[in-house]
């Protein structure tokens, strides 16, 4: 194992002690004590790489390095993620871009290749464990939330998020001072993240250069046809909704399938009426979940599926009504971004593929505040989100090699 891969895994393991769970990961719900020294943590690795620390109004937590003389309001070049994680989580998730992004950045100083501001951050709350609502620090970071609303957000017992703030902040005050504002103007974002799933491990690239965090949308597909005695109606007499739900289901399926990675359907939800052991369906209704990386794609895919709910109620006498599509677009990310994190794995000889994220990401609300990029790194057998979530010494390795040769290429490439 390489000296540096050695270094940022003892930090995840020292990050890991931050809210072990008896179950065997991490538990680190947002604003909670175990978040809190975390991220206390992280501050002393930011200070003793030479940065300069401070948090914002949310808890957002900065380590930013000026050139001498550098105006001290001027816009920075972030690397980062966030250091919450979901109940019982793996330690790789949101901590490894944190911690490379570190080791990144006190590399950079210390061999003087860096000409303008740049720091590392860390985010609150992207996992929305205590907010019911994901990417909360990058959303107030990219100007999409104002300080009230993120306060006013409620936790799961109904209190305002403001409570928790206030008390993360207060400890975090002892190391970090007084926390407000909205931290630096933002010149550029570039996040190293597991992937999550198991695309590089199964193909064996060792990175990856995301073109988009992929849109989502989700509706209800119901199906009406006769609920009828299980006995007494003949199987060639029924109008089964299920049927219709079913077959629905399975094109749903072929539909994902024909898209070769390009797109994911998901039915996750299923009811049928009235619901008795001997009585016929008559009606139906499945969730239908899209996930796609581009409008246009998400567009397709969603006509798609209108016409296979069409198809299956068809084929059993049935009506098919689609209802209440709800979508978060897709996010493209930075060309130019993609474009460093692709040369400076070329520079280093390692693999780089472009892909999607499927996942959600604080990339994404960044993307929209400035140029926006992330780069992946395998998930051995695509666990995430669970004690399981392991990453190889040399794609972290490899990883923060890719992140440190990137930043070197943004630093002068970014307007
Ligand atoms: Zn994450």
């Amino acid at each position: 194992m390489s000296g540096r891969a050695g270094r940022i895994l003892r930090r995840l393991r020292a990050l890991a002690e931050a809210g072990p769970d008896p179950r065997g990961g991490v538990s680190r719900p947002g604003f909670s004590p175990a978040h809190a020294r975390a991220v206390l943590l992280a501050a002393r690795w930011m200070r003793d790489a030479g940065l300069e620390v401070s948090a914002d109004a949310v808890g957002n937590l900065y380590g930013v390095w000026r050139p001498r003389g550098a105006d001290a309001s001027g816009p920075v070049l972030l690397a980062g993620s966030h250091l919450d994680t979901v109940p019982n989580g793996g330690r790789f998730d949101g901590a490894l871009g944190v911690v490379a992004a570190i080791d990144a950045l006190a590399a950079l100083v210390q061999r003087g290749a860096l000409t303008r501001p740049t720091g590392v951050v860390a985010f609150v709350e992207e996992e929305g464990t205590v907010s019911t609502t994901g990417c909360v620090g990058s959303r107030f970071a990219a100007g999409q939330l104002e300080l009230a609303a993120v306060r006013s957000l409620r936790d799961p017992d109904g209190r305002p998020l403001g409570e928790r703030i206030d008390t993360f902040l207060e400890v975090l005050r002892r190391e970090v001072g007084l926390a407000s504002g909205r931290g630096p103007r933002v010149r550029g974002y570039l996040e190293l993240h597991v992937e999550q799933g198991p695309v590089l491990d199964r193909e064996g690239v060792t990175v990856a250069a995301v073109e988009a965090v992929v849109g989502i949308a989700h509706a209800d597909v119901r199906f009406e046809g006769a609920a009828n005695h299980a006995g007494t109606t003949p199987m060639d007499a029924r109008r089964d909704a299920l049927w219709g739900g079913a077959e629905f289901a399975l094109a749903c399926r072929r539909l994902g399938l024909d898209r070769s990675g390009r797109a994911v359907v998901t039915n996750g939800l299923i009811g049928v009426e009235p619901g008795a052991t001997n009585v016929v369906p008559g009606a139906c209704t499945v969730r239908v979940e899209v996930r796609a990386p581009t409008s246009r794609e998400m567009d397709e895919v969603r006509r798609a599926v209108e016409a296979a709910a069409r198809g299956a109620a068809g084929h059993h006498r049935l009506e098919a009504t689609v209802s209440g599509w709800q979508e978060i677009a897709p996010q493209a990310l930075d060309p130019g971004v993609q474009a460093a994190v692709r040369e400076a794995a070329r520079e280093l000889g390692l693999p780089c593929k472009i892909m999607p994220s499927w996942a959600g990401h604080d990339a994404a609300p960044m993307a929209a505040a400035a140029p926006a990029g992330m780069l992946f790194v395998p998930s051995v057998g695509g666990i995430s989100h669970a004690p399981g979530e392991y990453t190889r010494p040399e794609h972290v390795a490899a990883g923060v090699e890719v992140l440190e040769a990137a930043l070197a290429r943004l630093d002068r490439a970014l307007p």
